[in-house]
């Protein structure tokens, strides 16, 4: 288990009852433990030739923005619908009730860049899909993943596709 693993506060029954959130806000708050957790994010791609990291909104921006800077890479965010002004590309997708998107800058990746994904956590892994199938609209060459944890009873790296690594620093 990495040092910065008690940094993260499991909270019962929240955002509703029954679900058992994992709050990285004290990570981010202890400055030895963020630089810890950036450092292990950023050792698997050290020598991997990535380009741009792509972070997920909201999270996925702490954590991709400075793994990019450890990585010498550039830093390019997933937002949810209507946060980014036009053009964009998008792609949609299902959430336990209803849908949502994700968009990136119609610009923001070239093809055959090498690009390394990021979020805070893995939970059924609808989101990490959708990202994976936007980065491939670019025809950017997706290096793989990382996130800080997995919460493993959802099964949501069994939605990962393509056979890239999907690093996970803590699983639950
Ligand atoms: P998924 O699409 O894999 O079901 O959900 C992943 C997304 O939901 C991530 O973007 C993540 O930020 C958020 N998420 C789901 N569960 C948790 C949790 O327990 N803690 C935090 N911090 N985020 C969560």
């Amino acid at each position: 288990m990495h040092a910065f693993a008690g940094l993260i506060r499991a909270v019962p029954d929240f955002p509703r009852s029954g679900v058992l959130f994992r709050d990285i806000t004290p990570l981010l708050a202890d400055p030895r433990g963020f630089a810890g957790c950036i450092a292990a994010l950023a050792a698997p791609w050290r020598e991997a030739g990535v380009q741009a990291v792509c972070g997920i909104e909201a999270r996925g921006f702490i954590f991709g923005a400075a793994l990019a800077q450890a990585l010498g890479a550039g830093f390019v965010p997933l937002r949810k619908p209507g946060k980014l002004p036009p053009p964009v590309l998008a792609v949609d997708y299902q959430l336990e009730y209803g849908s949502d998107r994700l968009e990136a800058r119609s610009d923001a990746l070239k093809p055959g860049e090498r690009v390394l994904l990021v979020d805070d956590v893995l939970a059924t892994g609808g989101t990490l899909a959708a990202a994976q199938a936007l980065i491939s609209r670019f025809g950017a060459e997706l290096a793989g993943a990382s996130v800080v944890i997995e919460l493993e009873a959802l099964c949501g790296r069994g939605r990962w596709s393509g056979g890239q690594p999907l690093h996970a620093l803590l699983r639950y």
